[in-house]
């Protein structure tokens, strides 16, 4: 029998690094579900521009060579817009500000900001922007050490055990990590750098890029943008 012939939709892959709460993270009812504000945004917007996705787990660092490959068509990972990484991606408009903080163990009264890091010990995401602030106070020579890991979680236990001395990471993600976790660390400055995420594509994929553009200005002028940050923040 013949089948219908339906308009083909695009489906396009879509890498994240889903260890990343409020932006990306997997469902505690369904670990097989990612959610969050990211999530949230690209289906909204998905769905304006008429086309579906497919989710890709990879950790933070291989994502831009992932993209660079053709092994992804995006990168949706609350990913900071750098004049760096503009070289090798093209990112869509800032879809949200979120700067980088500095975090100390809870009960940690010898660091208050970044002036009293000298010669202490710093434990990062590898290939944040977080390693980026991290490495400059390295070579320096303000800091004695940067610990590199793939996820926020088990930086702060690094924090928590006392092998490192202070974290430097997105401010909203490490709110989020005090909230679910109380009394384990604490900020001592929300604003070392300020930042936003955008959304990346190949250099060139300029189609893809204004459906991304596009679809950001309908989904915040129909309220679906401001609904979503009232439910992730
Ligand atoms: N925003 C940071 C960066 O782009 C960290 C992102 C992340 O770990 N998902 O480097």
């Amino acid at each position: 029998a013949a089948e219908e012939i339906v308009d083909a939709v695009p489906v396009y892959i879509v890498g994240t690094e889903p260890y990343f709460p409020p932006f990306e993270y997997a469902d505690e009812n369904n670990s097989n579900e990612i959610i969050g504000f990211d999530v949230d945004l690209i289906n909204a917007i998905a769905e304006d521009q008429g086309f579906e996705i497919e989710w890709k787990d990879l950790e933070f660092d291989a994502l831009i060579p992932a993209l660079q490959s053709g092994q992804i068509d995006m990168i949706v990972s609350g990913m900071t817009i750098t004049e760096e990484r503009e070289e090798s991606v093209d990112f869509s408009e800032p879809y949200i500000n979120a700067g980088l903080s500095l975090a100390v163990a809870a009960d940690n009264e010898e660091i208050k900001s970044l002036d009293d890091v000298r010669g202490k010990v710093a434990v990062v995401q590898q290939g944040s922007t977080g390693a980026m602030k991290a490495d400059e106070l390295k070579s320096e020579g303000i800091i004695e050490e940067v610990i590199y890991l793939a996820h926020v979680s088990d930086i702060v236990m690094n924090i928590h055990s006392g092998r490192a001395d202070f974290m430097i990471n997105d401010l909203p993600v490490t709110k989020s990590y005090m909230v679910q976790n109380p009394g384990v660390i604490k900020i001592v400055d929300d604003d070392i750098q300020s930042d936003s995420y955008g959304f990346a594509v190949k250099n060139g994929n300029t189609e893809l890029l204004n459906m991304l553009n596009a679809g950001l200005v309908n989904v915040q002028a129909d309220g679906t943008y401001d609904e979503i940050m009232g439910k992730y923040f």
